[in-house]
């Protein structure tokens, strides 16, 4: 079994006729773009109305939150609550370009400038906050654990010192990666690679035992796995999601969080037809937002 880019392009090979048959669309809705949008002079709002374009990074191998779809652009709710702020600032879909930004380089292409935004399962903390700043939360995930329908062993966290030769995969840069070791018997236990696809791989492979991220992540590879993968104890951290921007533009947080506000309805309608599709998961109500800073 491979997950996610893999086949996905296996499929787009015999599926091309019927998209272009149904206009390529994905199947989302379109979301909302604000016509004559005016801002102050100086924001980042007003640049990137000007511009009349945006980069958003998010995740490509993510079900349910940033997948990479047959048509190359993603699909997921990180890219529909992108949509939502990119349209409350005249910015189509169609004028978008997404960048892949594993866990690991966040930070970087914010602070590069590479991107406007960054929508990818972004946990909030004060160890990002240094270097960038924080919309949100939108969404609060938890860290939990996936390992094969046939493993009894493993039922939380707990059972991972027990068992040192079960092998832990997650992803470099993450916050699931530095709070499962205080579990683990030894740091060999943790395997990382750059994208959580590669983990679920290992784990339908036999290479990894466990993969560990947040749990609406796990719960889009154990949809996809058709019963070869299951979750296992419970969430055991909490996974405020932000949409990472440069670090101080106060302005811009803010605005995010009022667009959020504002569009409650298009949030719930964009979590229904995306990790709302995925068995598991629950409608969120969208969080108050944190004081922009
Ligand atoms: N939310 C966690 C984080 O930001 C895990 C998911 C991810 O790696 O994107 O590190």
């Amino acid at each position: 079994m491979r997950f996610t880019r893999t086949k996905a392009a296996i499929a787009a090979a015999g599926l091309t006729l019927s998209l272009a048959a149904c206009g390529g669309d994905d199947g989302g809705e379109q979301v909302e773009v604000t016509e004559d949008v005016e801002f102050e002079a100086g924001t980042t709002m007003a640049e990137i109305a000007e511009r009349g374009t945006m980069t958003i990074g998010t995740k490509f191998d993510q079900p349910g939150f940033g997948l990479l779809g047959l048509d190359d652009v993603p699909e997921g709710f990180d890219v529909e609550v992108a949509k939502i702020i990119a349209g409350a600032m005249g910015i189509a879909e169609e004028d978008i370009e997404w960048k892949e930004t594993p866990s690991e380089v966040r930070e970087q292409v914010i602070e590069d400038g590479d991107v406007d935004l960054v929508a990818a399962t972004y946990t909030i903390n004060e160890e990002r906050a240094q270097r960038i700043s924080f919309a949100g939360p939108y969404y609060v995930a938890g860290q939990q654990l996936m390992v094969a329908a046939d493993n009894d062993t493993i039922s939380g966290p707990e059972d991972l010192a027990d068992n040192p030769d079960m092998k832990v995969c997650t992803v470099t840069g993450s916050t699931p990666s530095e709070n499962i070791r205080e579990y683990l018997a030894n740091n060999n236990q943790l395997v990382l690679f750059d994208v959580y696809d590669k983990c679920a791989n290992a784990l339908g492979n036999g290479q990894v035992d466990v993969v560990t991220t947040d749990n609406v992540i796990l719960l889009g590879f154990v949809s996809e796995s058709e019963g070869e993968f299951k979750l296992v104890g419970e969430q055991f951290t909490e996974e405020p999601y932000g949409i990472g921007i440069e670090k101080g533009d106060t302005e811009f947080c803010e605005f995010i969080n009022e667009t959020l506000a504002e569009n409650e309805d298009a949030y719930t309608e964009a979590w229904e037809r995306t990790a709302g599709e995925v068995e598991g998961t629950e409608t969120p109500e969208l969080p108050e937002p944190a004081p922009c800073a």
